[in-house]
């Protein structure tokens, strides 16, 4: 969500792969990158070439679009070969959208975390042709601006399964502590949490390739957001827990193949960036809490920015997974306003 100086990172690679298109990264490794209708526009995903067949990491939004770019990189750089399996990294739409069509069309099997497969099967099945009334009530809950929300409550709401592909039963789990085979390489699982729950994150053993998925990104910062499922969540914990725990796995030779963005090396000091930040981020909201205030209304000492329309959303549950934390931990105390938002202020 937040910009961070890219004066410190550094990417093998300028410029990413043209739609179609497809850098291999390392043997047998291959880049691509599919579009995104939203701000950020674009997500990675990448094929790890099996001999027989290839093993595909993330897989864009569903649409018709999308898996017609597929079948072009599956008839172009993919030389044919079938995609045998996809692997998941998490469970949002811009990564899971098209597991079920390889699953379905093409026989492949998906891999994946049990939360994730759980809680994307859920959603995809759970369509709302009316806003539920849970999700209206966090939205107050957490002070949106009244413009923002009476537009978002005239629209259709958003559905899962508008940009998910139907995803049949079955799948293939992944845990902690996994030594998973793919591209010729094998690779140890540890899971990442607090962008998605149970997010799988892949280090190779036998080369300096790492595949971080949103956990760790290059020039942005994952988002973390609280959302109506679980408003009392605390995911900036589970995001910094899996993070400190993860960092002394990082090489400065390593190359951190993320889900958006670029590729980038440095890792171990672009995990500390990303912590040091947000511990940054916790201190000037305390500042700004010195007064009662909503969620929404603490943009500024989180984002250092102004926040457009078009990112709005994804602030604002980043500013209630801020306050939520600071909530958990005991630094502020909460209050009803008569509209129903919390107000946030500092203790003491
Ligand atoms: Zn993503």
């Amino acid at each position: 969500m937040t910009s961070v100086p890219e004066v410190t990172m550094r990417h093998p690679w300028e410029m990413p792969p043209a739609p179609g298109e497809a850098i291999e990264v390392a043997e047998g490794v291959w880049w691509m990158r599919l579009p995104l209708p939203m701000k950020l526009d674009h997500v990675n995903v990448y094929a790890l070439d099996d001999g027989d067949g290839w093993t595909v990491i993330d897989t864009g939004f569903s649409s018709k679009k999308t898996r017609a770019i597929w079948e072009q990189l599956m008839a172009g750089p993919l030389k044919g070969k079938p995609v045998k399996r996809v692997v998941v990294t998490h469970h949002h739409p811009d990564h899971i959208g098209n597991a079920g069509w390889f699953q379905s069309e093409h026989g492949a099997e998906l891999v994946t975390t049990r939360t994730a497969w759980l809680f994307a099967r859920m959603l995809t099945l759970d369509v709302q042709e009316e806003w539920p009334q849970e999700t209206l009530d966090y939205y107050r809950s957490a002070g949106m601006d009244p413009e923002i929300y009476d537009k978002r409550a005239a629209d259709r709401p958003f559905n899962f399964a508008d940009v998910v592909y139907p995803m049949p039963l079955g799948f293939t789990r992944i845990k902690q502590g996994d030594v998973f085979r793919m591209g010729g390489r094998d690779w140890d699982v540890h899971m990442g949490n607090g962008h998605a729950p149970e997010h799988a994150t892949f280090w190779s053993r036998d080369d300096n390739l790492v595949i971080t998925g949103d956990q760790i990104l290059s020039s942005i910062s994952p988002n973390i957001g609280v959302y109506a499922t679980e408003p009392m969540a605390d995911p900036l914990a589970d995001w910094l827990e899996a993070c400190e725990r993860l960092a002394p796995l990082a090489r400065a030779d390593h190359i951190a193949l993320g889900g958006h963005k670029l590729p980038f090396s440095r890792l171990p000091l672009r995990m500390r960036q990303l912590i040091d930040n947000h511990h940054g981020a916790l201190d000037r909201l305390l500042d700004h809490l010195d007064q009662p205030k909503t969620a929404a209304e603490c943009f500024a000492p989180l984002f250092k920015r102004s926040i457009g329309e078009g990112e709005y959303g994804l602030a604002l549950v980043e500013a209630v997974a801020h306050v939520n934390h600071l909530y958990c931990i005991g630094k502020l105390d909460r209050s009803r306003r008569e509209d129903g938002a919390w107000l946030y202020q500092r203790k003491g």
